[in-house]
This record gives C-alpha cells, structure tokens and sequence, in this order.
C-alpha cells in the first residue's frame, strides 16, 4: 500500500462513523485533533524514510568514480562518521561512546577495575562535538550500508601505516551483529591488519560458539582487554592475545605468560608508538604501564 494511500485512508476512518461512508460534516473537535495527530506522525515516517533514502543515494555516489576525494570523504564521514586519530598511533582508528561500554559501565564503577579510571570518559572525549561525533557513529553502526561505507572510508581516509587499523579507541562491541560487521570488513580488507581490544568475552565466545573460531580472518587481532589492573583475567589468559594494564613494570614479574610491556606507555617514551606494532602482532599479553 502507498504512503499517500495509507494517509487517505487514516483520515477516511478517522471521518467515519460506524454504518457510515465518509462524510467530513460530523467532525467533532477531538477527531479533527486526531486527524492533525495522524498526519504529523505520518509526516515524521515520510521524512525519516527520505532521509535513509538520502543517505543510501549518498552511498551509492560513493562508488561513483568521476568524485574527488573530498567529495567521497564528505559523503563517507556523513554516513559512517570520520575516522579517529589516536595520538599514539601509526595509523586511524574507529571509535564509539565509552558511555555505551556493556561490561565497561560496569567496570567503571569498581575500584581498581581498568575501566575506573577510563581516559575515554575524559579529556576532549567529553567535547560536546566529539561526543555527538561518537554516537553519530554508534547510531550508523547499527545499518546495512556500514559495513561497505567502512571499507571505502578506511580504504580511502586510513592515515599512516596503511596496513594497519584500529578499532575502538574508544567503546566496544556492542552485540554478535556488530562483531559479524567487523568480521566482514576485516574479510573484505585482507591488505590491513585490524587491531581489536575488547572486554566483551562473553560475546565473543558465543559468536564463536556459532561460526567457529575460523570465522574470525587472520587480518583481525582480537586481544582481550583483563578487567582488573594489575592481573589478568583468566579468560584473558586462556586467549593467545590479550592485554592488562599494571601500575608498575616489577608487577609482571609475578606473571607466567609471555609479556610485552608498551614501549609506549614508559616514562622516558616519547607515547607513540614508532616502529611498534605489537598490538597487532604479538602473541600473548601486552602490558600498559598506567600513568
Ligand atoms: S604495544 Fe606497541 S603497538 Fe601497542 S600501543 Fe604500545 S607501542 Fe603501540
């Protein structure tokens, strides 16, 4: 049924009464009310469903290639949002509210937990605009065209070392779908390896539960964030990538796995991460020196 047709009809039985056809005369005061009412929320549907439709247009233009760059970049960062720029790192990432953390907002409320003292609830991720940016991005990962629009803005607007990306500087993964999304982006970008912390395991064991630790590309690093400082989960344990975070260097000398403290996060460090790649590389835990 058309649109215009379901509107005519919603007026047509808001004007009729019951044995009756249509005859606008015994319109009473509350059913002209109605009426308004009917044609509002039907007018909010239309322009919501405009608006997808806008954006889906702005999609299909971005595989148009008579379009600069810019233009692309402009069509991308309004469908997906723009890429981040961690300070320290060689390349772009991808970042959501930490607000929306699942474990995190649990974490953050208990003392000595890595999410208690989280720098994404911090600092220039509190900004109004960086924090609109955010959930603009969390609203847009919940669409169909996300996952082509990603591919096309890291494969257009990635800064640095190119073969390289990381996700969430800020949030996690939010449910199987959205796992699956990254999953199909990662597949669909084999030339750069994705870095992926997260302290979502629960999730994670479930999606591969269902699809089989195979599913996962080999181009996608999931490194299991522990919980606590100062000790590593045991789930995070039993991952071959994870990381902790310690309050100082001696606390990993109490730590039987393979261990590798970032060179970045030590006090004579310049906080980049230069050369290092470990994140993305290295089997077993990384250690971030918190400061
Ligand atoms: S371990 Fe290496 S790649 Fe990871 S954050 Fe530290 S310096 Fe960067």
């Amino acid at each position: 049924m058309s649109r215009n047709r379901t509107i005519i009809y919603a007026i047509y039985f808001l004007f009729k009464r019951e044995g009756q056809t249509l005859n606008p005369a015994p319109l009473r005061f509350p059913n002209f009310m109605l009426v308004i009412i009917a044609t509002n929320i039907v007018i909010i549907f239309e322009k919501k469903r405009l608006h997808k439709k806008k954006l889906l247009r702005r999609f299909v233009l971005t595989k148009q290639t008579n379009m600069t760059k810019k233009e692309k970049t402009n069509r991308l960062n309004a469908l997906v949002g723009s890429l981040s720029a961690p300070s320290k790192m060689p390349c772009s990432g991808y970042n959501i509210p930490a607000q929306e953390c699942k474990i995190g907002s649990i974490l953050r409320k208990i003392k000595d937990s890595t999410c208690s003292s989280c720098y994404a609830l911090k600092g220039r991720y509190l900004f109004s605009n960086v924090k609109d940016a955010m959930y603009r991005r969390f609203e847009a990962i919940k669409k169909n065209y996300w996952v082509d629009s990603m591919v096309e803005q890291i494969k257009l607007n990635n800064k640095g070392d190119k073969r390289y990306f990381r996700w969430h500087d800020s949030g996690d993964v939010q449910s199987l779908e959205h796992i699956d999304k990254i999953v199909s982006i990662a597949e669909q970008l084999p030339e750069v390896k994705h870095w992926l912390p997260t302290r979502e395991f629960k999730l994670f064991e479930e999606y591969i539960n269902l699809h089989g630790v195979g599913k996962i590309p080999s181009n996608l690093t999931v490194r299991y964030s522990s919980h606590m400082n100062d000790r590593i989960s045991n789930k995070a344990l039993n991952k071959t990538y994870s990381s902790m975070v310690i309050s100082s260097e001696d606390k990993i000398k109490e730590i039987d796995t393979p261990i590798k403290v970032c060179p970045a996060t030590l006090p004579d460090s310049n906080h980049k991460c230069n050369d290092c790649r470990a994140c993305w590389h290295f089997k077993g835990t990384i250690a971030y020196l918190k400061h």
